[in-house]
């Protein structure tokens, strides 16, 4: 099998380093691909660098362009591109095709934000010695951005980072998840593909030494990161003068407030939560692992949350129907196992469950889960659920913000004073009223506090991230 190339400077490549790309769920090799060499990062970062200012100055007109043409193509290749992310991810088609589908909205977002996108007017006299003055704000682009991605979405988070670097004229250059970076090497071969200047992108599978060399590299000035805590903080502490951006982790929790108790709410509670924890196997940073559950509730919301559980399919995420598919490893599914076995040995009970079968671990929902579990503290990245009772939505909330991450939260309210206590109180990136907090639009603000990260993005949000402003006073109007 040839490698697939990757892209320096727009330009396909190859490397002697290559690197076999394995389907998690049977380990059959999926793809083939090479690290760029020392010698072709380089390449890479110093087009970018010397593009800038090109990139910089290019027409609204063109950057738009360019983005259509990849949002219209990946929309005319989206069965290709969902077979791919499954293979290479392991997640079910259909949660690929809905990658693949917000792959397209993330581009043709970008495109209309880019054309929208424009500075402001400023008033400045207000103070009367200012008379006859104006301030004109724009954004102009930080400089090149480096742009690193996870496993978990390996398409549509490097349209997060790819798609708001072009819209706003700034180059980029992406280094996708060593475990998926097939998906992020097609989103290349369709950028080439445009009119775009050709060190506008690369895209470079490279080992993590090299990714952390590319970190520290001055000609990058924006470094947008996502992945998990530990990668995320080390980066930000070594190059504090660089604007970083982080999209960590999480443990996402909801809450079914006291007024939730219609029946058919119940009903659509657990079949939302039923699903949300477990898509992609869990392996979200916002799917849902905590719910809280108003007592008065628990016996009417638990079986039906265990049957809506029960009620997902297990297997070959190739195969349509399939609900939950195999994690992106064994070693993770082992960590899994290893995490809930901790939880049972504590005094946890198991409500739904069952054993490992290679890298597929069971949907799990637990009970009684101790104060300090991991599968409480932690962020599990598996098919695991923890349900805990509480006594009102104070409580609720209190429990949800009792955590080390803040990213986003799913309250089951009706009530509108409710909804507005939960967005004044909890302390994530985002409130999700009415459903779980897994719900996520390409264009909304988001990320989240305390350990799940600094900044947002979302095509508005990023754009920002990659520009600062800069004033012109006028002087005599
Ligand atoms: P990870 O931190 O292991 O890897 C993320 C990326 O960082 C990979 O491309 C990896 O190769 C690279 N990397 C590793 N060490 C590096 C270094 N020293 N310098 C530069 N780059 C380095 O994360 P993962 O396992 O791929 O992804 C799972 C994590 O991502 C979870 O914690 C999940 O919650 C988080 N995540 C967050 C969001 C969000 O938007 N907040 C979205 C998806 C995933």
């Amino acid at each position: 099998m040839e490698p697939t190339p990757f892209y320096v400077a727009g330009r396909q490549d190859v490397s002697d380093e290559v690197v076999d790309i394995r389907h998690p769920f049977d380990g059959a090799a999926v793809g083939r691909t090479s690290y760029a060499t020392p010698d072709q990062v380089e390449r890479a970062v110093a087009a970018a660098s010397s593009v800038a200012a090109e990139a910089a100055a290019l027409p609204a007109a063109a950057r738009a362009a360019a983005l259509d043409h990849v949002s219209r193509t990946l929309a005319e290749r989206a069965d290709e591109v969902a077979r791919l992310i499954t293979a290479e991810n392991g997640k079910p088609l259909k949660w690929a095709r809905a990658e693949a589908a917000r792959a397209v909205s993330t581009f043709r977002w970008a495109a209309e934000e880019a054309r929208r996108f424009s500075g402001e007017l400023q008033r400045l006299d207000t103070d009367p010695a200012a008379a006859g003055r104006m301030a004109v704000v724009r954004r102009f682009p930080r400089g090149p951005v480096l742009g690193i991605s996870p496993f978990n979405f390996p398409l549509n988070l490097v349209a997060h980072k790819v798609a708001p670097a072009l819209a706003v004229g700034a180059p980029i250059v992406v280094k996708p998840a060593p475990a998926t970076p097939l998906s992020a090497l097609l989103l290349g071969s369709i950028l080439a593909e445009t009119d775009l200047p050709p060190g506008m992108f690369s895209v470079l599978p490279v080992p993590n030494d090299r990714a952390a060399a590319l970190v520290a590299d001055p000609r990058l000035p924006v470094v947008s990161f996502t992945g998990s805590g530990p990668v995320g903080f080390g980066i930000r502490e070594a190059v504090p003068h660089k604007h970083v951006t982080l999209e960590l982790g999480g443990n996402a929790a909801a809450l079914l407030c006291s007024d939730w108790s219609a029946l058919e709410d119940l009903d659509w509670a657990a079949q939302r939560i039923a699903t949300f924890s477990n898509y992609q196997a869990g392996q979200s940073c916002i799917a849902v692992q905590r719910v809280y559950v108003h007592e008065w509730l628990e016996d009417a919301f638990l079986p039906r949350l265990i049957a809506a559980v029960e009620g997902l399919k297990t297997g070959d995420p190739a195969d349509e129907g399939v609900d939950v598919g195999p994690l992106i490893s064994e070693d993770a599914a082992r960590r899994v196992e290893s995490w809930v076995d901790e939880a049972v040995a504590s005094g946890a009970t198991i409500a739904v469950g069952g054993r490992r079968e290679g890298a597929t671990y069971p949907p799990t929902v637990l009970t009684g889960v101790p104060a300090g579990a991991k599968v409480l503290a932690e962020e599990v990245f598996g098919p695991v659920l923890v349900v805990e009772r509480v006594t009102d939505d104070a409580a609720g909330f209190a429990a949800i913000n009792d955590s080390a991450f803040g990213l986003q939260a799913g309250v089951f309210t009706r009530n509108l004073q409710t909804a507005f206590t939960a967005h004044r109180t909890l302390q994530v990136g985002g409130v999700i009223i009415g459903d779980v907090p897994s719900y996520r639009a390409d264009q909304m603000p988001y990320g989240g506090v305390k350990g799940s990260g600094v900044g947002r993005e979302g095509l508005r949000s990023a754009m920002d991230d990659y520009t600062e402003p800069r004033v012109m006073v006028l002087t005599g109007l």
